[in-house]
């Protein structure tokens, strides 16, 4: 095999991994060609206060795939991860991003940005182009990281991390308590808000260890003056245990689905009409 291949290298590859990898190859194709041709686009999930008010949306990318219909980032982000093809993508999201969200008014957009996108020097750079073409104020956008993404070894990450504070990006520490280092984290880098990971929220009511831990969550997001919201709250009982341990904003199915950007701006479409007419 290796003879005819020409490429005089045996290969070790089971029948069955051969089959993976020749899979795992037309998904990396289908992602390059969905770059061009216009099958990734946003949808964005209302961010809820307790007065039912929306003070924002996470912008999150969905993938049209040719046979396999939407497929959920967190099957193809990896992959783009590990090919580089991330960085591309990446560029797509803040770029439609901010075409879509530019002229929105008392509307903050958090958006998402991965580990490797982090590590890349010169990426923050990158971003202020974006940004500075695409006329957006940064105050309005949210960053939101992961702890990987933070814990980037390069010192590329910490100054892209600077880099996007000082164009005045809010940093948001997104899937809180689930890596391994969240606290000396939030010690080492100033971030605005957390994100507490929906794995608590789906376990809330369960017992009352995980109540008490998520209470310890908004207390220390609290002592650290940052805000904090839940994301993946389901139902009413999750929210009521949400603001009974002091956490006042959520996100979740109970509250809004994602929705494409032509619903969102009907959200608030009326405020648009008056302040035009003003
Ligand atoms: P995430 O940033 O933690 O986003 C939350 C995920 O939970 C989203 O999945 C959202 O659709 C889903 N979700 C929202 N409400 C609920 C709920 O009530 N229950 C449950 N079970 N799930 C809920 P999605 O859109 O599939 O995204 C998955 C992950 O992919 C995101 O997790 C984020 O890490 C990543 N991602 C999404 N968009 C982007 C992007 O533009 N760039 C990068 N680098 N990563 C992205
Ligand atoms: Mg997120
Ligand atoms: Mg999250
Ligand atoms: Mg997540």
């Amino acid at each position: 095999r290796s003879k005819a291949d020409g490429k005089g290298c045996v290969s070790f590859f089971e029948p069955g991994m051969d089959e993976a990898a020749r899979t795992r190859r037309t998904m990396e194709d289908n992602l390059r060609a969905a770059l061009t041709n216009g099958s990734f686009h946003m949808v964005y999930q209302p961010q809820v206060d307790v007065d039912g008010n929306v003070p924002a949306v996470e912008a999150l990318l969905r993938w049209t795939h040719p046979e396999l219909g939407e497929i959920s980032p967190a099957a193809f982000i990896p992959l783009a991860e590990e090919t580089g093809l991330i960085m591309a993508i990446g560029e797509f999201v803040m770029r439609r991003v901010f075409a879509e969200t530019a002229h929105w008014q008392d509307m903050r957009i958090a958006i998402n940005v991965s580990a490797i996108q982090m590590r890349t020097a010169g990426y923050a750079a990158q971003v202020m182009q974006l940004a500075a073409r695409a006329g957006i104020d940064p105050s309005r956008y949210e960053i939101e990281l992961t702890e990987t993404a933070l814990l980037g070894d390069g010192p590329a990450t910490a100054e892209n991390f600077e880099i996007l504070r000082r164009l005045g990006f809010s940093i948001v520490l997104d899937d809180f308590g689930t890596g391994y280092s969240s606290l000396s984290l939030l010690h080492r880098f100033r971030v605005d808000k957390i994100k507490i990971d929906q794995s608590f929220v789906a376990d809330l009511g369960q017992s009352e260890e995980v109540n008490g831990l998520v209470s310890a969550i908004v207390k220390l997001a609290r002592s650290f003056n940052l805000g904090v919201i839940a994301e993946g709250v389901e139902t009413e009982e999750q929210r009521r245990l949400l603001t009974k341990a002091g956490c006042m904003e959520f996100q979740g199915f109970l509250t809004g689905m994602p929705m494409p950007v032509e619903r969102v701006q009907a959200l608030f479409e009326p405020h648009t009409a008056l302040r035009q007419q003003a």
